[in-house]
């Protein structure tokens, strides 16, 4: 199970900025089980958007939105929400964030913090997805997470070595910054690709004791 945190509210309407219109996409996995998701959650933050003047112009709840192709089929059916909305708001581990981004021509911003995996990329194959940082800053980066895109997982991007659209390190690797431009371009959002990120504080990828502590951790840690 994919252990995540909510964001603090504030966080969260700071990354939504002047955007007014905002669907909220829910996962019906884990974050549903780790009770940082789930249907009275979405409820809830939506209330809290409201309470703060945004227009909910729809929510809906996918069982795992880190199935790329269940997010686009199931959303397809959201068309006039998704496309009456400024931005997307996705409460989901970084993977179903990233997996909303690939298939919504809005900017997408995470609701929680991806701490742990626990060895589980989500059902999204052939490739890791979220590094579990524990502070997602999906919201400035077009909904690619750098730090599984960049070889280098740089935080500020591009490095010197970036050379038409690929990696330095790996040739046949495409820049993941470079990947962050384009998907900011497209969205109009390049002031985000300005925005300078914190150094990372590594002590956010640790589980809470809080949370290590609980029924659901001790479930995920027996060893059989
Ligand atoms: S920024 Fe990347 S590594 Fe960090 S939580 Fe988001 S998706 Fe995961
Ligand atoms: S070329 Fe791009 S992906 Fe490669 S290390 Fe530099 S910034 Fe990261």
């Amino acid at each position: 199970m994919l252990v995540t945190e909510e964001k603090p509210v504030k966080e969260v309407l700071g990354a939504l900025g002047a955007d007014k219109k905002v669907f909220i996409v829910g996962c019906a996995g884990c974050p549903e089980g780790w009770e940082t998701g789930g249907p009275a959650k979405v409820a809830a933050l939506a209330d809290q958007l409201r309470a703060k003047e945004k227009d909910v112009v729809g929510t809906t709840m996918i069982d795992f939105l880190c199935n790329k192709a269940l997010v686009g089929l199931r959303l397809s059916r959201c068309l006039d929400a998704l496309k009456a909305a400024d931005a997307v708001l996705v409460v989901s581990c970084g993977v179903g964030v990233q997996a909303t981004a690939a298939m919504v021509d809005r900017p997408c911003h995470p609701a929680l913090n991806t701490i742990s995996s626990a060895g589980f990329q989500g059902l999204w194959p052939s490739s890791e997805r979220c590094g579990q940082c524990g502070e997602c800053v999906l919201s400035s980066t077009g909904g690619i997470c750098p730090i599984t895109t960049c070889a280098k997982s740089l935080l500020n991007g591009s490095c010197g070595g970036s050379h038409e659209g690929t990696c330095e390190v790996e040739k046949h690797r495409p820049c993941g910054w470079f990947l962050i431009y384009e998907r900011l371009k497209a969205l109009g959002k390049l002031d985000d690709y300005k925005k300078i990120q914190a150094i990372r504080d590594h002590k956010k990828m640790d589980i809470p004791l809080k949370s290590r502590s609980t029924i659901r951790w001790a479930l995920e840690a027996k060893q059989f």
